[in-house]
């Protein structure tokens, strides 16, 4: 399954301890990068990594809301490794746990507290990316997880669309701003659709009635299933890698063909 695709580099994951952080990890460590995996949860991302192995990756505590732990991680990164490759801004709560998230009844608590992990962690994620990729001789690759629900409007949880559509446009403002420095970095957006992860949890609840809802939710989805966070890992691993090293600035979507088209398309008969 090993290419060694990442090589030599040293790629920093937030919110790798579980779902599609943690299978970019896996899958990052499986090419040959060292994974500095980090994550609130710390029980898990001790988890990822133990699955990994302490030759490819360790643990680093960031809650990429936090300024001052963005400030800790690029010291101890520097310190430790001299170099940072990759960053993939991936840690995002959908807010459906704070009460409703439509425009009516969205309180401001839960609309930033939204913001604060979805797009204030990905400016801080970006930021410091910039500052340890920007010497020359160095550069690197910065994967933001924005969604497709970044690219539409979603009536239920307004905070998370309205997070995502920023981190969008943010990708683009990063490489634009990296190429016109002349810096080495690039930056892109990946927008998954329906990845089955925890994230989804709450929405599908459990047993038979969880078998349910997938099937109902999927009847929607042009390809019938819904993704896996491998799926989404290996489009990351191509960002990361230097074999997208003409991609900056791009969006690239992975929903099982949802964006495509609409459910209202007329069809004959
Ligand atoms: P997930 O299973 O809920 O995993 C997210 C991880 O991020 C959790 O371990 C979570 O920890 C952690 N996290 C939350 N807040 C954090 C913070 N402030 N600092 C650091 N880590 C934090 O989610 P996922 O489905 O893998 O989603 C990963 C990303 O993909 C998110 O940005 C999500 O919006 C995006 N996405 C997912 C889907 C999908 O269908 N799954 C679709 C589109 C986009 P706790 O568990 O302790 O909160």
């Amino acid at each position: 399954m090993s290419d060694g695709r990442l090589t030599g580099k040293v790629a920093l994951i937030t919110g790798a301890a579980r779902g599609i952080g943690r299978a970019c990890a896996e899958r990052f460590a499986g090419e040959g990068a060292f994974v500095l995996v980090t994550d609130i949860d710390t029980e898990g991302a001790a988890e990822t990594v133990r699955r990994i192995g302490e030759s490819g990756a360790r643990w680093l505590e960031l809650d990429v809301r936090s300024e001052a732990d963005w400030a800790r991680a690029a010291v101890e990164v520097q310190r430790s490794h001299r170099r940072l490759d990759v960053v993939v801004n991936n840690a995002g709560i959908t807010g459906l746990d704070l009460g409703p998230q439509d425009p009516e009844h969205t309180t401001l608590e839960s609309w930033r507290a939204v913001h604060a992990t979805n797009l204030d962690g990905v400016f801080l994620g970006c930021r410091t990316a910039i500052e340890l990729m920007k010497p020359p001789g160095l550069g690197g690759s910065i994967v933001n997880i924005s969604s497709r629900s970044g690219q539409v409007g979603i009536s239920g949880a307004a905070a998370y669309a309205s997070s995502k559509a920023a981190v969008r446009n943010h990708s683009k403002s990063v490489a634009l701003y990296c190429a016109e420095r002349g810096y080495a970095i690039r930056c892109n957006s990946i927008h998954p659709g329906a990845i089955l992860t925890p994230m989804w949890d709450p929405l599908l609840g459990e047993g038979p009635a969880r078998e349910a809802a997938v099937r109902e939710f999927v009847a929607e989805v042009p390809l019938r299933r819904m993704g896996t966070p491998e799926e989404v890992a290996v489009m990351a691993l191509y960002l990361a890698s230097d074999e997208s090293s003409y991609v900056t600035g791009a969006e690239f979507v992975i929903d099982g063909g949802i964006l495509a088209g609409s459910v209202a398309q007329p069809r004959p008969e």
